[in-house]
């Protein structure tokens, strides 16, 4: 006991331990390899992640679900607690010699409470989930009955496939076969959330439980409207924070908390964490006063097992990161670097769903131009600009949807501000405009005949050798940027990358 409360002091974690790398002469040879440094014992694992290293220097990642985090954040990540298992809550776990990860687990919950501004006699939080899919089917599993009825944004309005997809032929994904699913979707027109409309669905419909939030919505969302439909039917309303989590921790965009009965997010998108997700529950439910237990009985046993501690640490550091004031400045940036890319994308006279944008991301239908987002994430590809094809409203096919979805989190995480997402946004204008160009030359409408277009230089052709071009232009501009938790000084092409300097 003394012992344990000396080493609370904060000067006694103020020296780190350092990282053994070699063996001892008494290590039986069985023993060896848990000594030697990857580089060292896989050198082809290593060649993986300095190839992907070097992917993330010489790029833009404009995925809008992704983000860079933390030095921090790699280190607890990587760090020894992956050893441990836990499963359990602090302090009534099934496996001894949990002292210290009943600390960590603590302090993370505290943090996630921080974080977003909650009173922890109103609500609390599970942080053991995996990671955003996961956090969702356990908050199911805990709100709703097998076969019960939910309702959530439609898969091609920008919803997310654990909010209930199913197709005509398939029930998709667990959120559908085990549950009763129903869409509602986006206004054809103005393509914001037709909260009247999704009123009168669940006067038919009658849901046990509503879902919010969205992996391709631009716009914030009225909560109130759900709550009160919600209430018509005695139904629960969960937000699904994953893309904004971060925004909504800065208090930049509208607060879920104020309406919900619970809140999951992943980590490590606009949050900036470690891979995972978080379930917050409202302690004080009237409809469910046992929500707490029904929630962490979920998530273990009823879903997962043992939770990853080194994953928790990687939360609890990034959670601190979200509680300073510097956070806020952050989450602004991010705002401010998406409206800047919208508003330079309108500019160039491309159309955007919901024209501009309230949070991190930017939807950008490419149907006006008759190009398909297939090719031009193809294209980006090949050029260093990392982004995903999105179904955009009104898509025909979910095949080959018609849009681009931007997001602006990982480039303001190194450091990017207006002036230099302009610079991006022109990358963007050249490469739509060299899609329509390779499209032309390649005399078809297949990605594998626009693909060769691209890659191939041929005789009286200029789509492969601009393609070089804008490579080398897009490379230069982002080399010149740091990326978290690497020394990039001293980064060296890896072997492996077929680029010329
Ligand atoms: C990303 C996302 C998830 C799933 O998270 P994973 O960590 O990929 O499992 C869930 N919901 C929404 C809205 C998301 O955008």
């Amino acid at each position: 006991m003394l012992r344990s409360l000396l080493s609370r002091h904060p000067l006694r974690s103020a020296a780190p331990f350092t990282r053994r790398t070699m063996a001892t002469a008494t290590t039986p040879d069985f023993n060896k390899v848990l000594y030697q440094p990857l580089a060292q014992i896989d050198p082809e694992v290593q060649n993986i992640i300095d190839k992907e290293t070097w992917r993330q220097f010489t790029g833009l990642e404009l995925i809008a679900s992704e983000n860079l985090t933390s030095l921090a954040t790699m280190q607890a990540n990587g760090s020894i607690l992956t050893n441990k298992y836990s499963e359990g809550l602090p302090n009534a776990r099934y496996y001894g010699g949990n002292e210290w990860i009943d600390e960590l687990e603590i302090l993370c919950r505290k943090r996630a409470l921080q974080a977003f501004n909650l009173d922890p006699a109103k609500w609390g939080v599970n942080v053991q989930p995996y990671s955003g899919s996961t956090a969702n089917f356990a908050a199911l599993t805990a709100l709703i009955q097998p076969q019960d009825r939910l309702m959530g944004l439609g898969l091609p309005d920008g919803g997310h496939l654990t909010h209930g997809y199913y197709t005509a032929k398939k029930k998709m994904t667990a959120s559908s076969i085990y549950f009763q699913s129903f869409p509602y979707g986006i206004h054809g027109e103005s393509n914001l959330i037709e909260y009247d409309s999704l009123a009168s669905q669940a006067r038919l419909f009658k849901p046990k439980l509503i879902i919010c939030g969205a992996s391709a919505y631009p716009r914030d969302w009225d909560y109130g409207k759900l709550r009160a439909t919600a209430d018509e039917h005695g139904a629960f309303l969960m937000a699904d924070i994953a893309h904004t989590s971060g925004l909504v921790a800065a208090g930049e965009l509208n607060d879920p908390f104020e309406f919900c009965d619970v809140v999951t997010t992943t980590t490590h998108k606009t949050l900036r964490g470690p891979r995972a997700g978080l379930i917050f529950f409202r302690k004080d439910s009237k409809q469910a006063p046992d929500l707490e237990k029904r929630v962490n009985d979920a998530v273990f046993p009823a879903c997962q097992g043992g939770p990853h501690n080194n994953t928790i640490a990687g939360i609890a550091t990034s959670l601190l990161q979200a509680c300073q004031p510097t956070w806020k400045a952050y989450a602004k940036q991010v705002i401010a670097n998406a409206r800047t890319l919208a508003e330079e994308l309108v500019a160039h006279g491309y159309k955007l769903q919901t024209n501009g944008t309230d949070n991190h991301l930017v939807l950008w239908d490419l149907r006006p131009l008759k190009l398909t987002g297939s090719k031009l994430e193809k294209l980006c590809d090949f050029l260093g600009i990392t982004i995903n094809k999105n179904a955009v409203s009104g898509d025909a096919s979910a095949q080959t949807p018609g849009g681009i979805r931007l997001g602006t989190s990982a480039l303001t995480s190194r450091d990017m501000v207006e002036s230099d997402i302009k610079v991006v946004a022109e990358f963007l204008h050249r490469a739509v405009q060299l899609a329509l160009l390779i499209q032309k030359e390649s005399g078809s409408k297949l990605l594998k005949d626009f693909v060769t277009a691209a890659s191939v230089e041929q005789e009286g052709k200029e789509g492969a050798k601009l393609v070089k071009q804008l490579r080398r232009d897009v490379k230069e501009f982002a080399t010149k940027w740091p990326l978290p938790g690497v020394d990039v000084k001293d980064l060296k092409k890896p072997a492996g990358i077929e680029e010329e300097d």
